[in-house]
């Protein structure tokens, strides 16, 4: 049946809604595809759930291609399973939480990692019934710091998520190798270019971890690619450290006088002026920055950790976030900020703007067996044998030619340092260059956490009890929806793609009479004969300036006017993508237009 404009519960807008910056919540909202409820709540019209069904539609049949079955879980959720698994803490803010009337603790799930792991040890009990892969199209709830774009970044939204469960790891890998060419799939059908990227895997733990990010300059992720092929997170790459320094001839380290050189580029100024290099002249990545932060471990204690990068380098903290987990060996997120002066009071030894590792290892300062047994971090470039000016906790003054190695240990590497533009990328494919995308999905290696946490295990083959091994993926529908929207429209509306339109053909009626209007209805049922889905503008009082408007606004590919020509027999086919139009003979109208919707 066609979509009537004139029935349609549809109302498109001349004016921008004020709150919307990105293309596609101005253009959907104009639309009349979705109609915001609340910030990053949005309810969705009869269009809206047009493409949304068809969205939907690849995803489910790529997870149902590679064997995994659809499920659905509640988003009203218990407490318990959360609080078994540590998240009902660890997600912080980001999670809905309310009560029952009898005062019990419930969740709105942001995922449901815990839920599928206790439905499966539930019901499965036996390496026999492995491996088995789940998914669910299903909504979710995140109560965002800030939700923005529309559908983009969403408090409500709806996400594909699939689970496998293996009982070893070259099945997790089989399960994930799965997902990851679904995936592919499922973003080359709906039309997103896709860049894989290296992830970090956060706090869940686990081994292989990828992101599938969208390039789009609306997107808030960064991410780092080079001409070799070589794409990762920002947080997820590795320095590549120059090899060790031979410091046999690097003079025994000394104190000098610095004074007011509290900054880098202070200090620079003040070395080149007062102690010049012996060749050339000191620069910022001659010095060595050391920076005291406050470190907030998952269960909440707070730890002072000092970190030293070379003075040319910013700090990037998520960076150093991200780094510290293994480098402290703590089994979640960490939160890093900067120390305070108070922080700094508890430490007499140190010199606000003159900190250092001390002058010898006997002398250290920082350091787990320092005096301060502040443990001490750099950054992968601080190698063995390299020399460096940094401070020496002495007001005013710097140790020159200190040593790596030789005159300080520092306790381990951390990735602490702002990855720039041109850096050489880890695997030696090429300058780094940075670009802005969204995520779309996300597939990564639970291993046992959950199921440990939650007490998954099942029988081996020898009657031993093992704990079964978790992969968790998933894919922002409603966010690819907003994507798709985005990368495929111009100043007049959307242009969805084919595939994914809310209908086939967009008829419009530009004339008045009744018998145009009989001979749309003609043409309308043809076209439906042809097996098209046809949405139809057949409003008597409104004009064809007006319609044209509307069905260059709603985006459907292919529209087809029924006008001034019809009385001699001709139609106007109009391609939406080009706004090349050309006429066609009435007569075999549908039939033409058939060919040309199915013939790309
Ligand atoms: P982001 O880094 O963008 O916040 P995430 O890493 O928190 O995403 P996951 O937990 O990996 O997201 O969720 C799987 C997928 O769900 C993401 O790849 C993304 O496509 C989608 N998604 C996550 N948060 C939102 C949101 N607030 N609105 C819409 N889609 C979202
Ligand atoms: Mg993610």
């Amino acid at each position: 049946m066609a979509l009537r404009l004139s029935s349609l519960f549809l109302r498109t807008l001349r004016e921008d809604p004020v709150d919307a910056e990105a293309a596609n919540h101005r253009l959907l909202v104009r639309a009349g595809y979705i109609r915001r409820a609340a910030p990053g709540i949005y309810s969705w019209l009869p269009l809206g759930l047009k493409v949304l069904a068809k969205v939907e539609a690849v995803v489910r049949e790529e997870m149902d291609a590679i064997g995994s079955q659809e499920v659905h879980f509640p988003a009203l959720l218990p407490r318990e399973p959360y609080e078994a698994s540590g998240r009902w803490e660890e997600y912080g803010e980001n999670l809905f939480r309310l009560q029952d009337r009898k005062g019990a603790d419930y969740l709105l799930a942001p995922t449901h990692e815990e839920m599928f792991t206790l439905l499966v040890k539930d019901l499965y009990s036996s390496y026999k019934d492995l491996p088995v892969m789940l998914y669910q199209i299903q909504t979710k709830y995140r109560d965002e710091a800030r939700p923005r774009a529309g559908l983009l970044r969403g408090r409500e939204f709806i996400m594909k998520d699939s689970y496998s469960f293996d009982v070893d790891d070259a099945g997790l890998d089989a399960a994930y190798d799965a997902h990851r060419r679904a995936y592919q799939r499922i973003f080359e059908r709906l039309g997103l270019e896709i860049v894989i990227v290296r992830a970090q895997s956060g706090p869940m733990g686990g081994s292989r971890s990828e992101e599938f990010l969208h390039p789009t300059e609306i997107g808030e992720d960064t991410f780092v690619r080079s001409p070799g092929g070589y794409a990762a997170n920002v947080e997820a790459v590795t320095t590549v450290a120059p090899e060790p320094v031979d410091a046999s001839g690097t003079p025994a380290a000394h104190v000098e006088h610095t004074p007011d050189s509290p900054t880098i580029q202070t200090l620079v100024d003040q070395a080149n002026a007062l102690h010049p290099k012996a060749e050339g002249s000191w620069s910022a990545a001659d010095t060595l920055k050391n920076l005291l932060v406050v470190v907030t471990l998952p269960d909440g204690q707070r730890r002072v950790v000092a970190v030293g990068v070379p003075g040319d380098r910013a700090v990037d903290m998520k960076r150093l976030e991200v780094s510290l987990v293994s480098a402290l060996g703590v089994g979640g997120e960490v939160e890093v900020e900067q120390a305070g002066d108070e922080q700094l009071r508890a430490y007499p030894q140190l010199v606000k703007g003159y900190i250092g590792p001390g002058l010898a290892p006997d002398a250290a300062v920082l350091g787990e067996d320092s005096e301060t047994g502040i443990p001490y971090f750099v950054d992968p470039r601080v190698v063995e044998g390299s020399a460096w000016i940094t401070g020496a906790n002495l007001p005013g003054q710097h140790v020159f030619d200190l040593v790596v190695g030789r005159d300080f240990t520092p306790d381990g590497v951390v990735e602490a340092c702002e990855v720039r533009e041109g850096d050489p990328a880890p695997d030696g494919s090429g300058p780094l260059s940075t670009a802005r995308g969204i995520e779309m999905g996300h597939i990564f290696q639970l291993g046992r956490k959950y199921a440990e946490a939650l007490g998954l295990k099942v029988l081996d083959s020898n009657g031993k009890l093992v704990t079964v091994t978790m992969g968790s993926y998933g894919v922002g529908v409603t966010r690819a929806l907003a994507a798709i929207a985005e990368a495929n429209h111009d100043e007049k509306g959307l242009i969805w793609p084919r595939n994914l339109a809310p209908a086939d053909v967009h008829v419009v009626v530009a004339g008045k009479g009744e018998e145009i209007l009989v001979g749309a209805e003609q043409v309308v049922e043809e076209l439906e004969e042809q097996g098209l889905t046809v949405l139809f503008d057949d409003r008597p009082k409104v004009s064809p300036g007006v319609k044209f408007g509307d069905a260059e606004l709603l985006g459907v590919p292919t529209i087809l006017v029924i006008g001034r020509g019809f009385k001699d027999g001709k139609l106007e086919l109009k391609d939406r993508r080009t706004g090349a139009t050309r006429d066609i003979d009435l007569e075999d109208a549908a039939r033409t237009v058939a060919l040309e919707v199915r013939g790309d």
